[in-house]
């Protein structure tokens, strides 16, 4: 079945996987979403003979249809190689009664890498399909991880340049350095002074800038996005649910056809979306749990169906990659479940004038939070009994996953999606573990944490402090548009 994409806005042009991927936003500021819901044309039961890669292919070629096979497996097999520091590239780690989905051992060691080590290949094939010459510009918001994960995927990649736009004091000093001595020529990061949100309306503005799109078109250059509000980043997302499933039967969890939960430390929306779309697809999912931090918008969203963001501050927390308040790919789940471009347009307008909508989600969702105190307590609590060190990130979804199941009992056997390595976030891991590391230097936190743990310090990341600063721009939240205009020249 050939699937094309729609904007959730209602935009009444329709394209082929390769374009969405191309324009990342819909003219109209929708996000591409696809008009039939794929099913999976294998047995499920295959999933546990399928590597990785395999599997990629089987869930890929259903969503993006217009890619050959050829084009499909080569994007899949320059992505998913040695990159990973695990043949098994996203596996399951049990640690007591808790099963984690460790994406994070990509070239980043986020799980942002899952998605952005294929998109520049899904991107550069979109772009030789559809006959595009002019230089492809990636325009990225980042709360972080998608930023570095973005400048690793395009750096150097020929017809592209990439922009990387990060809240200058709103990342951890790892994901900080990591971003700033990006080397690549096509390469450009710069700190703003304001938050993810403010980074991500600008950019998102820029990409629905008709008179500039145009001004650019004629110097050459086109834009597309990185984030995920590109259908690029969301498809290869789906793939992990289905891995992670084959794994938890494969170890007898659970048996093939079982209905699993997944919990999912939730910022953008779009990690969980991917999800939601794994299960739309034909994966046995009970409940997908929105794990929020104490920027807990979609917690309250889920329990009162009043999406507000007004009379709402914006916390710097401890897992600064779910540091939002608007949640992109929200957008796209109201679509489906309103099943009208008109509904989600209108909620749309509403949250930009009033600042708030309604909607009620049913319940195959299910919203819950963790306080700072409560990450630093689940992350001492599993590495005192177990010995095994989860992230912040991770950390908001286990707090938030038992807090669910002591309100609602539900038994039905979890898997927490673990979105970061520990060592992305040392200091404040080596916090929680106890507080005799309060003072620890970010950079020697790293060392710190080594010797607890008796993992080694990721290759991405060994020596970070000692390379060299080659970013070191800093603008206001309202240049962003004239940062761009006087890059591209
Ligand atoms: C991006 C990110 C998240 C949130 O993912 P969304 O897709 O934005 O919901 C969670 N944890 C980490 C470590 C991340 O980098």
């Amino acid at each position: 079945m050939n699937i094309m994409f729609k904007s959730t806005r209602g935009d009444k042009n329709s394209v082929t996987a390769s374009q969405a991927i191309v324009k990342g936003i819909a003219d109209d500021g929708g996000l591409y979403v696809p008009e039939t819901m794929p099913k999976i044309d294998f047995p499920l039961d295959a999933v546990t003979e399928y590597s990785y890669q395999e599997l990629a292919y089987q869930v890929l070629k259903l969503v993006l249809t217009d890619y050959t096979e050829e084009e499909l497996r080569y994007c899949i097999n320059s992505a998913y190689d040695e990159k990973f520091d695990t043949k098994l590239i996203a596996p399951v780690v049990k640690a007591g009664n808790d099963n984690f989905l460790e994406l994070f051992h990509g070239r980043t060691i986020a799980f942002k890498d899952m998605a952005l080590s294929i998109l520049p290949y899904l991107l550069k094939t979109a772009a030789k399909k559809n006959g595009v010459n002019e230089e492809i510009v990636i325009l990225t918001a980042t709360s972080g991880d998608t930023g570095k994960a973005a400048l690793e995927g395009f750096a150097d990649v020929e017809g592209t340049n990439i922009i990387v736009f990060f809240p200058e004091d709103g990342v951890s000093a790892v994901q900080k350095a990591q971003m700033v001595t990006q080397t690549g020529a096509n390469t450009c990061v710069v700190g703003i002074k304001g938050n993810f949100d403010d980074a991500q309306t600008a950019v998102k503005k820029i990409f629905t800038d008709n008179e500039l799109k145009a001004e650019l078109k004629n110097k050459g250059y086109v834009f597309s996005s990185a984030n995920s509000i590109n259908i690029g980043r969301l498809a290869p997302q789906i793939v992990y649910y289905f891995y992670a499933y084959a794994q938890m039967v494969k170890s007898g969890n659970i048996s093939m056809g079982d209905k699993l939960n997944f919990t999912v430390p939730t910022g953008n929306f779009g990690d969980i979306l991917a999800g939601y779309y794994a299960k739309c697809m034909g994966l046995p999912v009970n409940k997908l749990i929105c794990a929020s931090n104490d920027n807990k918008v979609l917690y309250d969203f889920f329990k009162t169906g009043v999406y507000t963001i007004k009379n709402r501050e914006f916390m710097v927390t401890v897992s600064p990659s779910m540091d939002i308040l608007i949640s992109s790919n929200l957008e796209r789940l109201l679509y489906h479940l309103s099943n009208s471009a008109e509904a989600t347009k209108s909620m749309m307008t509403d949250l930009n004038t009033k600042g708030s909508y309604e909607f009620k989600i049913e319940d195959e969702f299910a919203g819950e939070y963790a306080t700072v105190d409560e990450t630093f307590k689940a992350i001492k609590g599993i590495f005192d009994e177990y010995n095994y060190v989860m992230d912040t990130h991770t950390a908001v979804a286990k707090a938030s996953y038992d807090k669910y199941v002591a309100e609602t009992g539900d038994n039905t056997p979890n898997v927490i999606v673990s979105t970061a390595s520990p060592y992305k976030f040392a200091k404040d891991v080596l916090k929680a573990i106890d507080n005799k590391y309060d003072n620890v230097e970010p950079f020697a936190a790293l060392d710190e944490l080594e010797k607890i743990s008796g993992a080694a310090i990721p290759a991405p990341i060994k020596g970070i402090n000692k390379r060299e600063v080659l970013h070191k721009t800093v603008i206001e939240r309202n240049e962003l548009k004239s940062f761009v205009q006087n890059k591209l020249k």
